[in-house]
């Protein structure tokens, strides 16, 4: 058996259901198009609510025997299917930069890094305790076991094709949850390349369902699993309205959901940081995936004693970074997502330049690489009046605020309904415990701009969402617990 493909076997046109690959129930089709050049890559399944029925049937139907399977073999079926990732890393990898745009070593990065929530799963599925809870009453035992909640909904955003749905399907799986799935309608080539590669590994019929779908279809085919009592829970990573309304949907039948949702992350340079690592650290976060990742800094606090330098520092690194297709290997920025995000940019910068921004480097597209192109941008003199202070751009834009002290930075960054990361560069040791202590984020980089890891719990608080995503707490969001009292033992 074949187990190293070509990108051509990857590229699965059709739904997957029940173990097999159908068309939609109502023949709709759409295309998914390379956003480097427009072109139409494949006309696939358009799922919509019969289709996501269908994936519920048989995700309902499979759940019994997945539940029963012992730990150690769904942990079996997890690790075939991350080694099949790793082998298939380059052309996975390349897959994502076609229909994302992202430049190949970062498409590449995301298949490991998405594999090694796979891996790490893997190992939680033969770890999951309950509890003899001590007695309470003679001839009474009481104890506490933790089981699956059943099938659950994934739903997830384009910016990272495989390792957002990777990380949900990966601990529903290793704890005997059976799942449905709809990718992005941007970027389902990865998801369904991925689920290709499950079924190769052994996962069994009816697991694991995709479907995909254009935007409109999206709609009733999620909604149909949000109506459906089958459906125990729904996993959402995507935008702060769609995770509002799912649970606003999901409530008739209280559902248990993990949301991940928007961010607008705060980076503060406090004046006794380390600069240079502090540029290190913001190019590394900022301008990964182009800015279009929930994590990225939207808002940077700069003290104003180090803030013109910082300034300077920053954007003569910022202007050296090379925007190009994927295709191009010494590409560090590609196109965005589509036209709307590109619109998007340009809108944040106008109005912030009209209202008094200065531009230090970029501020505008790059129309003669094509019309989803926008040059990385630092701009100085960012205010709290700008619409980029209050919304997540998600793109190559570093907007520079001034402050004076801590409690001004701290109120600043807090300023938001958002909570996902935050990000802060010093050196004092106090400030550093004062400051994580204040932050309202989920999760907090200390000095450190590359946060992710599959051991360490990803998530937020306020209208970041909630639920965590890796770790050993990753695997709660999939688990009810069930207590049992047996009397009648003396
Ligand atoms: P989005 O909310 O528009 O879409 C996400 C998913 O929801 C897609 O699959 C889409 O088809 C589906 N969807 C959209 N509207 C729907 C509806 N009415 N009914 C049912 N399904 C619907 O988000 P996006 O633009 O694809 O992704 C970007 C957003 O995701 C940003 O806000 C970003 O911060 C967030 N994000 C968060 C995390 C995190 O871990 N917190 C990670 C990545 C992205």
């Amino acid at each position: 058996m074949a187990t190293k493909f070509e990108l051509s076997d990857l590229i699965r046109t059709e739904h997957f259901i029940d173990g097999k690959w159908v068309a939609s129930i109502g023949g709709k089709r759409f295309d998914v198009t390379n956003p480097a050049t427009g072109e139409v890559i494949a006309t696939i399944a358009d799922g919509g609510e019969a289709d996501a029925r269908a994936a519920t049937d048989a995700a309902a139907r499979a759940f019994p025997a997945w539940r029963d399977a012992l730990p150690k073999d769904r942990a079996a079926v997890l690790h075939r299917w991350h080694a099949l990732m790793l082998e298939n890393a380059d052309v996975l990898g390349r897959l994502i930069s076609l229909e994302q745009g992202k430049p190949f070593a970062e498409g590449r990065g995301e298949v490991l890094y998405g594999a090694s929530y796979v891996a790490w799963f893997a190992d939680e599925a033969t770890r999951i305790y309950g509890d003899l809870i001590p007695q309470q009453q003679r001839g009474k035992r009481m104890s506490a076991v933790k089981e699956p909640v059943g099938v659950v909904a994934a739903i997830t955003p384009w910016n990272f094709p495989l390792a957002m749905i990777a990380r949900k399907i990966a601990p529903a799986l290793a704890v005997g949850c059976t799942v449905v799935g709809k990718p992005a309608e941007d970027t389902p080539l990865t998801a369904l390349a991925l689920v290709m590669l499950a079924h190769e590994a052994g996962v069994p019929p009816g697991v694991l369902n995709l479907i995909a779908s254009s935007r409109e279809s999206a709609v009733p085919a999620v909604a149909d699993w949000l109506h459906d009592g089958r459906v125990r829970k729904i996993t959402f990573t995507g935008s702060t309205p769609v995770g509002k309304y799912l649970a606003r949907e999901s409530a008739e039948t209280l559902k248990k959901l993990s949301l991940e949702l928007g961010g607008n992350a705060p980076f503060i340079v406090f004046d006794d940081a380390d600069l240079d690592a502090a540029v290190e650290g913001l190019l590394v976060s900022k301008f990964r995936n182009g800015g279009q990742t929930c994590v990225c800094p939207n808002r940077v606090y700069v003290q104003s004693s180090v803030y013109e330098k910082f300034g300077d520092m920053l954007a003569k690194r910022v202007a050296t970074l090379k925007v190009a297709p994927a295709t191009d290997s010494a590409a560090q920025i590609g196109p965005m997502i589509n036209a709307r995000a590109v619109d998007k940019i340009a809108r944040h910068v106008d109005d912030a330049v009209s209202k008094g921004a200065r531009t230090l480097t970029g501020g505008k597209r790059l129309t003669a690489l094509g019309p989803n192109y926008y040059a990385p941008t630092v701009l100085a003199d960012a205010t709290s009046e700008m619409q980029l202070s209050c919304e997540e751009t998600f793109g190559p834009v570093v907007p520079l605020f001034r402050f004076e002290d801590e409690a001004e930075a701290i109120h600043a960054a807090n300023d938001t309904p958002f909570g996902l990361a935050s990000y802060f560069y010093s050196q004092d040791v106090r400030r550093i415990d004062r400051v994580s202590r204040q932050l309202e984020a989920g999760i907090v980089g200390i000095n450190e701009g590359a946060i992710s890891s599959e051991a360490a719990p990803f998530g937020g608080v306020k209208e970041s969402g909630y639920g965590r995503e890796g770790s050993k707490y990753g695997l709660d969001d999939y688990l009810s617990i069930k207590y049992l009292c047996q009397g009648g033992l003396d």
